[in-house]
């Protein structure tokens, strides 16, 4: 944008000057009560807004396109904008008229931007999930060697992990950042990562990821000589987290969020799980999208939103550490054995505000008295709880979490005497310090509230005086108080004596109004002493506000632990209620699960059909590496594959699991595929799709890893379906020689298991009544004796002579099977004609023409086996 020379307003020459910094966002340009935008900004902001667009002056002889929204509700629009990919700069006044004025400005008052509103640096509440993290990441490449940090400004954690590049989905996958900051010129690379997971990606100038730079910046911010207290970090970490705080600088204007040290996570640490994996699983996001019908939709029994976040964090991120499992078990094991003691804490947690993001508020100056009053209340609530533990002897994870809980008692009671019960949102108003905590304040006070004492006693007064009954003292923003009467008693007052004592000020159609000498004293009285009552007050809360980020670390502490004590007491009660069991996990190769469940698929049933769900084993081990299931389609077979994958990673993000009792050998990497047919939402080629995700598979999986593949294969012609399944199963056995569950309809695999030492046969079984399937949804040992396929047809409400037909064609086909592929051929040829049928019935005669235009299509001797299935469930669609 250029600035024209002449005719350019000085207000408009300092807008362009701003927003020429700014290019990449909109600019919400403070004036009095709104910000204003202009420009392109305005098109764009009131299409996204649905606000109306209006014009404001002209600049180089074109109307300025101009919108604004009121400066009380911009969260709102905020949000919106947010939401819809914008980037906003927050321009404010930085003085007022007066203080331009007394500066000499001729017209315009100071204005900078003072903050960048990024998805990845939102603080608000209101902008915010309570149970989610609000994730800023940041991608570094130092020549080749490739790291991830991310911070959560909300909350101040900060971490850091070495990642090659192939893991940059999976990472995105699992941390679910808003926002990914990356070096210029490596965007065009990352765009297209970033947006299959839905991040917005931020280019940050390549000085920024400089290593060297970014080592003082964080030192500088942790004030430490070194970084090495914190770990030992690789070039390409300082240089993502160094990222971080710079783009923490450009948004926040310098004022920095409180963060906490960085934490290296290890890979090796964490259950590895993939992008398609996590997706497949609706870990967290179910895939409808929202977080019902996912795990963590079922399972939340938190009671806060930190201890929300933590079970967010721990189903993203199950453990390989043994150790850590185990003591994340006995603590909930100790919930669950104490259900008296887990119900008093959870009664305490449950008033126990939002701690770590008041915290992050206070510390950006972004915060209010509402939020000191929540340090004060969670931090009240802390120091109880320890009380309701008394006789009981914890688990260390227990024990350490409500030692971390104390130490605040100082605190505790400063912010009691200091604050009232419930303080309102904004400092600027005042009314939140509590009487009795300062003396300078209180007489402030009082001088105000007398002054408005006196001034009410006056009416009374004047009314005597005047012998005016209706005369009343009113207020108002343009005159202060004032005396009113009705235009009747005009000239009474204006007259001698009462002229003497009351100045004319105001005439209006039906009043008349006056000051008096004595009045305007008492209000200059009140002004003064309420002015200086809210001054006291706001140097009060900057003093209340230090005091809590003095003790910044000690309470984020506090408030780890409270989430910690919160999702075991969580996890103890869901255990309870829905009657799950504690695993035991170890080092061996067991998947040993007895009774399983499917905790989502269970749930859905209870509150839909209340039909019980079948429970079911699966025995892996030792000598048995990989389930063969086969069985008809809505047997249950994707169920049973997710649920026992689902019970892996339950266990070892350390909470019981939906089963009779589960043996469970660490898993190292977690890997699910579901075969093409079922993925058509993602719209790529699915078949392509599909195998090159079961090269990543076979690529990678370790022999600690548990593979589920379902149907995989399916997405092509039925030889080359099966010969990738077989292939992919004997690869699985000798060469990966990971623990997998492998459902398939292609009964020639089960043959198989005679071939391959550690593949079991299992199938989900059916019984037939009367030519219907009927589904137990039992997992036994043992082969599918047939596909039902039919069956399911005719279940599905296929017309009964489709059905019919298609019996026909399958008997032939099998027995093409039994007597060999060449003989197969022609017995097709052999097949009865469609029209020796037996006579439809009455149909609807458009479905019914359809079904026999594509029939009359079909060259039977082109078609395979699978073909004709297909084609039946195609003529389904058809009718
Ligand atoms: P498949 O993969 O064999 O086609 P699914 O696993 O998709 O079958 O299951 C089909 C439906 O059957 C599920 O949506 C669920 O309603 C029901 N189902 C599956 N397993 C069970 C079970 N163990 N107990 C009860 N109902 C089940």
């Amino acid at each position: 944008m250029t600035t024209g020379k002449s005719a350019v307003t000085p207000m408009m020459a300092q807008y362009l000057e701003i927003k020429s910094r700014y290019p990449n966002a909109l600019l919400f340009y403070r004036m009095g009560d709104f910000y204003e935008l202009f420009f392109h900004d305005a098109e764009e902001a009131a299409v996204a807004l649905d606000i109306a667009l209006t014009k404001r002056g002209k600049h180089q002889g074109d109307d300025i396109p101009m919108c604004g929204v009121p400066f009380h509700a911009a969260e709102g629009y905020l949000l919106t904008l947010i939401r819809k990919g914008f980037r906003v700069a927050v321009c404010e006044q930085l003085e007022s008229p007066t203080e331009a004025k007394r500066r000499g400005a001729k017209s315009v008052v100071k204005r900078d931007v003072v903050r960048l509103v990024t998805p990845g640096t939102l603080t608000e509440e209101s902008l915010l999930e309570a149970r989610r993290h609000n994730y800023l990441a940041s991608f570094a490449n130092v020549r080749g060697e490739t790291a991830l940090a991310w911070v959560d400004i909300s909350t101040g954690a900060f971490h850091v992990s070495v990642i090659p590049e192939v893991r940059l989905g999976p990472e995105l996958a699992r941390l679910m950042p808003s926002e990914l900051i990356v070096a210029e010129g490596d965007d065009q690379t990352l765009a297209e990562t970033a947006d299959e997971f839905g991040v917005a990606l931020s280019p940050l100038g390549r000085a920024a990821f400089d290593s060297t730079g970014g080592q003082k910046r964080l030192c500088d911010l942790f004030s430490v000589g070194t970084l090495e207290a914190y770990g030992n970090f690789s070039r390409a970490e300082v240089a993502a987290m160094g990222a971080v705080v710079e783009y923490l600088e450009i948004t926040q204007k310098g004022k920095l969020p409180l963060l906490h040290p960085p934490q290296r996570e290890a890979q090796a640490r964490v259950l590895q799980i993939d992008a398609a994996t996590r997706r497949n699983l609706e870990l967290t996001h179910a895939l409808s999208g929202g977080r019902s019908g996912s795990l963590i939709g079922v399972m939340d029994r938190t009671v806060t939103a930190a201890g929300g976040r933590l079970l967010e964090r721990r189903i993203s991120s199950p453990s390989r550490k043994i150790e850590v499992i185990q003591s994340r078990l006995e603590a909930v094991s100790f919930s669950y054995d104490n259900s008296g003691f887990s119900e008093r804490v959870r009664g305490m947690l449950r008033k126990v505000p939002d701690l770590d993001r008041a915290l992050s508020r206070l510390s950006i100056d972004r915060g209010g008295p509402r939020d000191l009053a929540a340090v004060r209340n969670a931090l009240a609530q802390a120091s109880d709880l320890p009380g309701s533990t008394d006789g009981h002897d914890l688990p260390e994870l227990l024990k350490s979490a409500v030692q971390d809980l104390m130490g605040h008692d100082d605190l505790v009671d400063l912010l009691d005497n200091a604050l009232v019960d419930e303080p309102p949102l904004l400092a600027r108003d005042g009314g939140f310090i509590a009487p009795g905590y300062d003396e300078e304040l209180d007489e402030a006070r009082k001088l105000r509230d007398e002054g408005r004492a006196v001034i009410a006693a006056m009416q009374q007064e004047y009314v005597d005086l005047t012998g005016i009954q209706s005369l009343k003292v009113k207020h108002n923003n343009v005159l202060g108080y004032f005396v009113e009467v009705t235009a009747t008693h005009a000239d009474k007052m204006l007259s001698e004596p009462l002229s003497d004592t009351f100045k004319h000020r105001q005439t209006t159609a039906n009043q008349v109004r006056f000051t008096t000498l004595p009045l305007t004293e008492m209000e200059t009285r009140i002004l003064n002493a309420g002015g200086q009552a809210l001054e006291i007050e706001k140097r009060l809360y900057s003093a209340l506000s230090l005091e809590i980020l003095n003790k910044a670390a000690e309470i984020s502490q506090t408030a780890r632990a409270l989430a910690e004590i919160d999702l075991a007491t969580a996890l103890g009660e869901l255990a309870r209620n829905e009657n799950w069991c504690k695993p035991k996990v170890d080092e061996s190769r067991a998947l040993d699960i007895k009774g399983g469940r499917h905790p989502v698929v269970e749930q859905a049933l209870k509150s839909q059909s209340g039909e019980p769900f079948i429970a079911n084993d699966c025995h892996l081990g030792d000598d048995s590496d990989i389930w063969l299931l086969t069985g008809p389609n809505m047997a249950g077979k994707s169920t049973f594959l997710r649920q026992n994958a689902l019970i892996a990673l339950l266990a070892q993000m350390g909470s019981f699991v939906p089963a009779q009792s589960a043996h469970i050998g660490i898993v190292s990497q977690l890997f699910s595929r579901v075969g093409a047919s079922d993925d058509l939402a993602r719209g790529r080629s699915t078949f392509m799709v599909e195998m090159v995700e079961t090269a990543a598979i076979l690529n990678q999986a370790d022999d600690h890893a548990l593979v589920i593949l379902d149907e995989i294969g399916r997405g092509t012609a039925t030889y080359d379906g099966l010969s990738i399944a077989w292939a992919t199963l004997e690869h699985l056995h000798e060469a990966n020689k990971c623990r997998a569950l492998f459902a398939t309809h292609y009964h020639e695999l089960t043959k198989l298991s005679e071939k391959l030492g550690r593949v079991d046969n299992a199938t989900v079984s059916v019984k037939e009544h009367n030519g219907d399937v009927i589904f137990l949804h039992e997992v036994r040992r043992g082969a599918a004796d047939r596909s039902y396929g039919v069956q399911v047809a005719k279940l599905a409400g296929l017309p009964a002579s489709v059905v019919e037909r298609a019996r026909v064609v399958l008997d032939a086909l099998e027995k093409g099977e039994r007597e060999g592929g060449s003989k197969r051929d022609t017995l097709i040829d052999d097949l009865p004609l469609f029209s020796a049928a037996p006579p439809m019935p009455a149909a609807p005669p458009a479905a019914e023409s359809r079904v026999e235009k594509r029939l009359a299509d079909i060259l039977p001797d082109e078609l395979t086996p699978r073909q004709a299935l297909d084609l039946i469930y195609e003529l389904k669609g058809l009718s």
